[in-house]
């Protein structure tokens, strides 16, 4: 027995070696590409991160050992592997962008002179150098070790593993998202949403007519936005100081969130579900529809991930505009909601043969890693976070970075406003969901809490949409402060947008 486990190891040494030669290599080389940057500020932090990288590496190796069984496999795969990881692990390091389901859509869809663009001659050289490298790797291996005795047997082993490692959320999901495992489940998800658009929702009927030719209905999707940490409503930090300057404004502060995750709130939010008929989200189509049979040109400009529960209702809009599209909540660099102004502009232009325009912004806003969407010159309360893991800061730190969001939001709102101004335009404004910021000892937005639900929700109007729509304008400041579920939205906007449809349920409208 002794002798043949002896006998068994030096015939794998070589394989072991080359195998755990390669893991290090591409951990050092790919995978440090999603770690470099990330803020390590104590000894947890560093545990983490080091716990993450340890789980790639793992799942890197087993990955190697698979394509390496044998060595036809292993001369074409990982060439090829090689090149296409170094190319996002280039575009990680240069530009802090990585591949997500949104870069794929964009790679595919977006007309070829925004690619090329991206083709640069260091890109290129990167890529080569890899390459050349990998080939030299492949073919060492092709001469100097065999395949592996029993090779389907490791292969089936090693699939099982990687299969077990995805499916294991504490390992899937740092795992997942992270190189080189991202550009697989991205694709993944990005072909999962293809999947999904191509579900055929019944449309909506009856008659659907709009009142006017000329109006702007702006919805902003919040993120993670308490109302009660707005100055608005009582808060007492300057958190919206625009907001409060402004006259066509109203709050409502008492709206309660259905869910506290953006990935089932937004669907919940964007369809006719409400909360004893919640699978609408999943089988309707959204307030979207309702719009462009009204006569609506419709824009959905996302600052966020595209996630599968609604990447329907994006792709119902008649433009579909990314910004960020690289990022992933994975890289913790900065990703700003003005961003989004830019593409506001030219949604607002373009409509010149159609002055009826919907445009649904989907803001980043106080999404958790908050240092990263405000500025560092906006950060007006200090000490700021100064650690991802969450107990490792005070609740000070939290709050202040958490109301620096919200000033940034401010401005932000502001921008969108000013654009508006003098047009007969309406924006209307519902965070997805809250958060606890130490309540309880409780942080961010895993349970379910009275902070959780409490969506911040703030409409304006310009002075033209409120001389023409007095009675809406007037119901409204008279339902402000009724409490209302996330279900008013879908009604709502409608309303607000002068369409007569059969699916207005005047319960839910807060312009009745
Ligand atoms: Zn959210």
């Amino acid at each position: 027995m002794k002798y043949s486990i002896r006998k068994k190891w030096n015939e794998m040494r070589g394989f072991v070696f080359f195998t755990l030669a390669i893991t290090l290599l591409w951990g050092m080389e790919f995978a440090f590409a999603d770690f470099y940057d990330s803020p390590c500020n104590s000894m947890k932090d560093f545990v983490g991160q080091a716990f993450q990288w340890g789980a790639i590496e793992m799942t890197t190796f087993v990955f190697i050992w698979m394509i390496a069984a044998n060595k036809y496999v292993f001369a074409v795969a990982y060439p090829l592997l090689t090149a296409l990881t170094s190319a996002v692990a280039f575009f990680r390091y240069t530009m802090k962008v990585t591949v997500t389901p949104m870069t794929i859509d964009l790679t595919f869809t977006n007309d070829l002179t925004t690619t090329s663009d991206m083709i640069t001659l260091p890109l290129i050289l990167f890529i080569l150098i890899n390459l050349i490298a990998a080939i030299f790797i492949a073919r060492w291996r092709f001469i100097r070790l065999d395949n592996l005795k029993w090779q389907w047997i490791h292969i089936i082993v090693c699939m099982a593993l990687i299969y077990g490692i995805f499916h294991n959320g504490r390992l899937g999901i740092p795992v997942s998202n992270r190189l080189p495992f991202n550009i697989y489940a991205s694709l993944n998800e990005y072909l999962g949403n293809k999947r999904i658009v191509a579900d055929k929702r019944p449309a909506f009927g009856g008659k659907t007519t709009c009142g006017t030719d000329s109006i702007d209905v702006v919805f902003i999707i919040g993120e993670t936005l308490r109302a009660d940490h707005m100055q608005i409503n009582g808060y007492a930090r300057p958190t919206t100081p625009l907001l409060a300057k402004e006259k066509n404004v109203v709050s409502l502060p008492d709206i309660e969130s259905e869910y506290w995750f953006t990935h089932e709130s937004v669907p919940y939010i964007m369809t006719r579900a409400d909360h004893n008929t919640k699978d609408r989200a999943y089988t309707e189509r959204s307030f979207i529809d309702i719009f462009k049979r009204a006569g609506y040109h419709t824009s959905w400009i996302s600052n966020q991930e595209s996630v599968p529960t609604f990447i329907y209702f994006m792709k119902e809009a008649d433009k579909l505009t990314y910004v960020n599209g690289g990022k992933s909540l994975y890289i913790y660099d900065s990703w700003l909601d003005d961003d989004v102004l830019p593409p506001l502009d030219s949604a607002l232009t373009n409509g010149k043969s159609n002055s009826r325009n919907l445009i649904v912004i989907h803001s980043i806003g106080s999404h958790w890693w908050y240092n990263a969407h405000y500025p560092k010159s906006a950060a007006r309360w200090k000490p700021e976070l100064t650690s991802r893991v969450i107990t490792e800061n005070s609740r000070q730190q939290f709050i202040n970075s958490y109301d620096n969001t919200v000033l940034y939001s401010d401005s932000f709102w502001h921008q969108v406003r000013e654009r508006l101004r003098h047009r007969n335009a309406i924006v209307i404004y519902l965070s997805d969901h809250g958060e606890n910021l130490g309540e309880d000892g409780q942080y961010t937005h895993a349970n379910d809490t009275k902070e959780v639900r409490n969506a911040a929700c703030w409409i304006w109007c310009s002075d033209k949409y409120k001389s023409r729509y007095p009675e809406k304008y007037a119901a409204l400041e008279r339902n402000a402060k009724k409490k209302y579920n996330t279900a008013f939205l879908f009604h709502s906007i409608i309303d607000a947008g002068d369409i007569s449809t059969p699916y207005i349920d005047k319960k839910y409208d807060v312009f009745k």
